[in-house]
């Protein structure tokens, strides 16, 4: 069967330093993970500023594996032949057959500036043997094809035409871990996956309101979680019963701060679950000003309820960004889908844009808080992701 060889090359720029094969044997460790959860085998090697991919399975298949692990800049399937001119052109007629082009350039790296074949004599003899044999022109500025022909060694000339774009950004868990709030809607799935290319590894809770609320919430969540999952195999749920606690507060609270101690208790439930499990900062899908609850005084007094980091990566972004990225990562189609979401219910008409912590400490001297949130956490559930099936 024949072999499939990829090349990954990833922003070195931010890989300066000691922790660069830390970030290189992260990164490998989550391309082999992705395809083992995809049921490929394939073969790794870390090749000094890039990963050498080689499989038995569909170049299609492989594609797919890589464009779901964060951490690549991009990567192209190439050919391999040894440094030999002849061997190289060999490997240029078998991409020039396949494509249609009238234009074409050569650009050629040599890793070792001292190796016999230089880049500006092999740009030269290639382009010649293309003009010639192809009868095609060469352009510079703007062609149709491009052979990247990269020299490595004597023994591996990598020579490829089509990079595709990766996800970028940094391999996931070497930012380390956190628990992302998510709640259905379009926000929170997007500010995920926008820590995820950070490096931060997640694990998804949800507060839900039923029976109050139908499934619908529970369920959506569950789909969005595993979307989400396609880009970090393995991710926990943890699914939390707050109705019992929504109930309190709006029976002995002034209902004018229902969200914001709505927002505390999850999280401080949050910070919890996050404890419990090992992950070191909390992530939303907060928008500066987007509703009441997003000022900048009553993200302060919900930063206030936890001593973990709240990172919100989508806080300036306005919607059209946010539904750009959701329709990229597939979540947009079921964040949309009607719900009844937990905070909807038992909303006041007139919410205050400027809490101040006094007054919602006050507030929650009205119950016993730490009973309510320990009762909320016996009812907690967990799933994982990928779901096993017996
Ligand atoms: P959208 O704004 O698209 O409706 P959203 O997820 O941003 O969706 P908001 O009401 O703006 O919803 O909530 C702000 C943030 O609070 C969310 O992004 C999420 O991180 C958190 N959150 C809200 N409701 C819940 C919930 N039921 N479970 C977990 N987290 C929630
Ligand atoms: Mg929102």
């Amino acid at each position: 069967m024949k072999e499939n060889t990829f090349l990954v090359h990833y922003d070195e720029l931010s890989l300066k330093g000691g922790n660069r094969s830390y970030f290189e044997k992260t990164l490998i460790e989550n391309i082999k993970k992705q395809a083992k959860n995809k049921g490929i085998s394939l073969n790794a090697d870390n090749l000094w500023g890039r990963i050498l991919i080689s499989s038995q399975a569909k170049s299609s298949d492989i594609s797919i594996v890589l464009k779901k692990v964060t951490g690549i800049a991009w990567y192209a399937n190439c050919k391999i032949v040894v440094a030999d001119s002849e061997k190289i052109k060999k490997a240029i007629d078998k991409i020039a057959l396949k494509k249609s082009f009238s234009t074409f350039a050569i650009r050629v790296k040599v890793a070792n500036k001292d190796f016999f074949l230089k880049r500006k004599d092999l740009e030269i003899e290639l382009g010649s043997y293309v003009v010639e044999k192809y009868q095609k022109k060469v352009d510079l500025e703007k062609p149709n094809l491009i052979f990247f022909i990269e020299v490595y060694s004597l023994k591996k000339v990598f020579i490829y035409s089509k990079k595709r774009n990766g996800l970028g950004g940094l391999p996931l868990k070497t930012a380390g871990k956190g628990l992302a709030l998510i709640s259905g809607g379009i926000d929170s799935p997007v500010a995920s996956f926008l820590m995820f290319s950070r490096g931060l590894s997640l694990d998804f809770v949800h507060f839900h309101s039923y029976p109050k609320t139908g499934q619908e919430s529970i369920e959506k969540t569950k789909k969005l979680v595993e979307l989400l999952s396609t880009f970090q195999p393995n991710t926990n749920l943890h699914l939390v019963p707050i109705l019992p606690i929504q109930e309190q507060i709006y029976l002995n609270c002034n209902h004018k701060y229902l969200v914001i101690l709505y927002r505390r208790v999850m999280l401080k439930i949050g910070q919890i679950i996050a404890e419990k499990n090992n992950l070191n900062c909390l992530v939303t899908g907060d928008a500066l000003s987007q509703v009441a609850s997003q000022t900048i005084e009553n993200l302060t007094v919900q930063n206030n309820s936890v001593s973990l980091p709240i990172f919100r990566p989508i806080i300036s972004f306005n919607k059209e960004q946010v539904i750009k990225i959701a329709k990229e990562i597939k979540t947009y189609p079921v964040s949309i889908q009607p719900h009844s979401d937990c905070c909807s219910l038992f909303v006041p008409k007139h919410p205050v844009t400027k809490t101040k912590i006094k007054d919602i400490i006050r507030e929650e001297t009205k119950l016993d808080f730490d009973k309510l949130i320990k009762k909320a956490m016996e009812k907690t559930e967990t799933i994982s992701f990928p779901v096993k099936t017996k």
